[in-house]
């Protein structure tokens, strides 16, 4: 915030400065100054650095100099997109009156100003500031007591791009994990909130923006009010039941919503609640292991979504992105879209004009978001015209085919309702070739309108007139440079140029009245031309503005149909996943899982839909495995042991990926998947592994550990990938061996272990339901070939050395260390020494630590400070001199 700033003494404009920025103190203030955004004091100097863009000066004020820097208006959106991305919050501040209108007030009056709007990272409805494959979710958050000490969160997603409105409640554990779902670019919240210690890292890993809000702004009573003025209802009873935390989270959104929009009200979905058990619960740290949405290092691509997106639709990539991110849990929704994607995998040609209609559908959620706001464009109503063409002529075709699988049935329900009045009406009125602003006037169709067809005509007209004015006039004067132009100051006016002949400037002279002289020109003007102005400015005037009721007109449709229209959206986009994922599972020849009731996991053939990509890319096969987790006698829980680069991580992670996406409704990598649906999927990777977190990994892997070993039920399955790798080799060894215990007694759940504690093999003689598996190797006499393959039994050996080998050790360091391994095997003879061996951290043997550059040595200075001229012999010179020459 910028400290002291005093209205006092300031000239009018700053003083206006200095109030509006005191309104807005926790934004940027982006003030309007003819073509140019200015930014002012402790703004301009964020701004600047932020931007790149230069820091001046203007005026003064308080007696020190007021930094300045400023954004041209017609190139905003790029700068505000930077400042967004950077976490900043820009107040838009616009001249809301004419110039003109000032003056009329008196000479020092200041023109009007008005802060239009706030733009926030989660509050942006323009393509140029959005992802178009990303939803821009607002998240706000409410709190009730759930007895006995518990807490509940509520959470209210909103975007206000597309207008979705979804409630929701989770227990205070699992807020973490419903915050990585959603993926929010902006998290409001309560004070209270927001300080409690317990959940700062959930803030700080979020991601988002996080705005607090003043406890007294948040009150429930305001919170209900606020739902009933949005939606017009006297009660809410109407949209289905909320809970207090849900209801003061929605009322949190609207507030903010309010607050940044200003005027403007977007059209919100009414808010459909979302039941907590409906989605797979997966936590953040499972989420971002997993690399479902993002990497771990940030980036869409190399995630699944990006693998697996076969989207055509910006609303359909936005759609998968939202499935993945919150898997079904319900058996026949999940069954219903399973048999969704096999009825368009088998029907190549129907998958074929779906796709083909549907790329051509532009963004039709979006485009509606923005007329509901009032910040549409000529461009938009055309996105709903085409939209809803390709709905119709979709629908109808859909219409026509018996025995659609319920989902796409429902779906094609949705299309055949697209209005075709609304769409005849669209394509009448707006013309072929459209401008971005609706300012600019020239949208509406030649013939739609008589009136705005005269006036343009007059528009028309009059530049013949002045043609033959222009030649008019120079005849009249002899002067057959002249030319008839025209600029905002002078309106139509004559130009010769500075060269013309006496006679000529005679003729002007006596004829038309002088006006300007410039370097090489003068400008003279005319009773006759003043009249043409008025007519020719009148003419477009009044073109523009008949343009701007028909606008309107046509925006008032739409919203009249703004319910339909998303519904419409929607089904476009659920059309658009579904036949996604039929294109890539007959691609890619995924198959058709089966989810049941049952406890059952069994995966034959299955293959990491990532890792195989990457491989194919480079030309090299994927060898698949199968995966049976069902035993109720045995196998229920798998001990992975084997060589690192083995492919243990790879087979872990491809298991729970294969169950995130059947259970999201698609086809799976695998010939075959029967899986007993998952209620909660958790993944753990040893901390040696994490680099991103830096220090305390221990300390985070025990955290995580502990939530997955209080919380995993029956009915869970549990990826645990080196766990205890990040201590002392007894102590990990000890906390390994426990967890497996207590997954294997006390959760029962389904679980793959993958350890490089080959002591914990003879745990599967003790527990029950344990199996040991591992990756096969073939040995030659060069080395290793890791086979990829899991077979069961036991590793025999851990082949660090060999991994160490293929990673370029020296062989100096490979032979010792061969030698090393001999002599500890043999001291340790009777135990399992292998432990011992693996234990040497492979993962940073592969990846050392650059050792820190010693400093250069600096040979001839040391010489030479050895050197005192005053005590040496003409011999010892010349002995110096050779020995620096050397030196050199
Ligand atoms: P580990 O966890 O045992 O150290 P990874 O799972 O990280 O091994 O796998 C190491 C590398 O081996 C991977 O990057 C991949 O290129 C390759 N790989 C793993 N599994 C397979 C497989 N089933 N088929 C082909 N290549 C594989």
């Amino acid at each position: 915030k910028t400290p002291g700033l005093d209205p006092t003494g300031a000239t009018p404009m700053m003083a206006q400065y200095i109030e509006i920025k005191a309104a807005n103190p926790d934004c940027l203030l982006f003030y309007r100054m003819g073509d140019f955004y200015e930014l002012f004091f402790e703004d301009a100097e964020i701004a600047s650095r932020a931007l790149g863009i230069v820091l001046t000066k203007r005026g003064k004020h308080a007696g020190g100099e007021i930094p300045m820097c400023g954004v041209p208006v017609e190139r905003s959106d790029d700068y505000l997109n930077r400042l967004i991305a950077l976490g900043h919050r820009v107040a838009v501040c616009e001249q809301t009156e004419d110039p003109a209108e000032a003056k009329k007030r008196g000479p020092k009056s200041v023109v009007r100003r008005e802060v239009v709007r706030l733009v926030t990272p989660g509050t942006i409805t323009e393509d140029r500031l959005l992802d178009p494959a990303r939803a821009n979710l607002l998240l706000a958050i409410g709190r009730r007591k759930a007895g006995e000490g518990a807490v509940a969160y509520g959470l209210a997603a909103v975007d206000i791009s597309t207008g979705r409105f979804a409630l929701s409640e989770v227990a205070g554990g699992d807020l973490a994990g419903a915050i990585a779902r959603h993926d929010p670019r902006e998290i409001v919240l309560s004070e209270a909130i927001h300080a409690d210690p317990a959940l700062a890292r959930i803030w700080q890993e979020s991601r988002a923006a996080v705005v607090p809000l003043a406890q007294a702004e948040l009150e429930p009573a305001a919170a209900e009010r606020r739902l009933r003025e949005q939606y017009g209802v006297s009660t809410l009873d109407g949209f289905g039941q909320f809970t207090r935390a849900e209801i003061a989270a929605a009322g949190a959104a609207l507030l903010y919503i309010a607050r940044t929009q200003l005027a403007a009200r977007p059209t919100l979905a009414v808010p459909s609640r979302e039941d907590g058990g409906a989605t797979l619960a997966i936590d953040a740290a499972t989420r971002a292991n997993l690399e479902l949405t993002r990497t771990l290092s940030g980036e869409r691509a190399g995630s699944l979504l990006a693998t697996i997106d076969r989207t055509v639709t910006a609303n359909g990539a936005r759609l998968l992105a939202e499935h993945l991110a919150g898997p079904l849990t319900d058996l026949g929704a999940i069954a219903r879209r399973h048999a969704s994607v096999a009825h368009l995998a088998d029907d190549g040609s129907l998958r074929g004009v779906l796709r083909e209609a549907l790329a051509r559908a532009p963004d039709l959620a979006r485009a509606l978001a923005r007329t509901g706001l009032g910040r549409a464009g000529p461009r938009d109503l055309a996105a709903i015209r085409d939209g809803m063409a390709v709905a119709a002529d979709l629908g109808a075709r859909l219409a026509a085919i018996p025995d659609l699988p319920a989902d796409l049935a429902r779906l094609a329900g949705h299309l055949s309702e697209a209005d075709p009045d609304l769409i005849a009406t669209l394509a009448a009125a707006l013309a072929d070739e459209l401008p971005l602003s609706r300012r600019d006037g020239g949208f509406v169709r030649g013939g739609y309108h008589p009136e705005i067809d005269e006036a343009r005509a007059l528009g028309q007209d009059s530049r013949k007139v002045i043609a033959a004015l222009q030649a008019r006039y120079a005849e009249q004067t002899g002067c057959r440079t002249l030319r008839i132009k025209h600029n905002n100051l002078l309106g139509y006016f004559i130009e010769v140029p500075q060269s013309v002949g006496e006679a000529c400037l005679k003729g002007l002279q006596s004829e038309f009245v002088h006006r300007q002289t410039m370097v090489d020109a003068m400008r003279f003007t005319s009773v006759e031309l003043g009249g043409l102005e008025s007519k020719i400015s009148g003419a477009s005037d009044r073109a523009l503005a008949l343009e701007a009721t028909v606008f309107d007109d046509c925006a008032a449709r739409v919203l009249a149909r703004a319910e339909q229209i998303a519904e419409v959206a929607e089904a476009l986009a659920g059309l658009d996943v579904a036949a996604s994922q039929a294109e890539l599972a007959v691609e890619l020849d995924w198959r058709r899982p089966v989810v049941d009731d049952s406890l059952s996991f069994v995966i034959t053939g299955g293959r990491h839909p990532v890792v195989e990509a990457a491989l194919r890319r480079a030309g090299e096969p994927f060898i698949a495995n199968d995966c049976d987790l069902s035993g109720d006698t045995r196998g229920r829980i798998r001990l992975i042991t084997g060589p690192n680069m083995g492919g243990k991580s790879t087979f872990l992670r491809q298991n729970a990926l294969i169950a995130v996406l059947a259970q999201m409704g698609a086809f799976v990598p695998a010939s075959e998947a029967r899986i007993g649906r998952i209620d909660r999927l958790f993944s753990r990777v040893g901390a040696a592994d994490d680099l991103a977190r830096g220090q305390s990994t221990f300390m985070v892997e025990m955290v995580e550990t502990a939530s997955i070993l209080n919380q995993a039920t029956r009915r869970s399955l549990v990826i645990l990938d080196e766990i205890g790798r990040g201590t002392a080799t007894f102590d990990g060894l000890s906390i390994a061996w426990a967890c497996l215990e207590h997954l294997h007694e006390v959760n029962a759940c389904r679980a793959l272990f993958a350890t490089h504690f080959h002591e914990l093999t003879a745990l599967g003689d003790r527990l029950a339901r344990l199996e040991n598996a591992t990756l096969k190797v073939a040995e030659h006499r060069d080395g290793v070939v890791f086979l990829h393959e899991v077979v069961a039994g036991v590793a025999e050996r851990s082949y660090g050395l060999q991994v160490a080998r293929l990673a370029g050790l020296p062989g100096s360091v490979v032979t010792r260390a061969g030698a090393i391994l001999k002599s500890l095997e043999k001291a340790e003879r009777g135990r399992p020494a292998r432990a011992r061996i693996d234990d040497l951290p492979l993962f940073a043997a592969l990846a050392p630590p650059p050792p820190p550059e010693p400093p250069p040595e600096d040979r001839l200075g040391t010489l030479l400070d050895a050197i005192d001229p005053d005590t040496l012999t003409p011999r010892e010179a010349l002995d110096a001199l050779y020995r620096l020459k050397r030196e050199r």
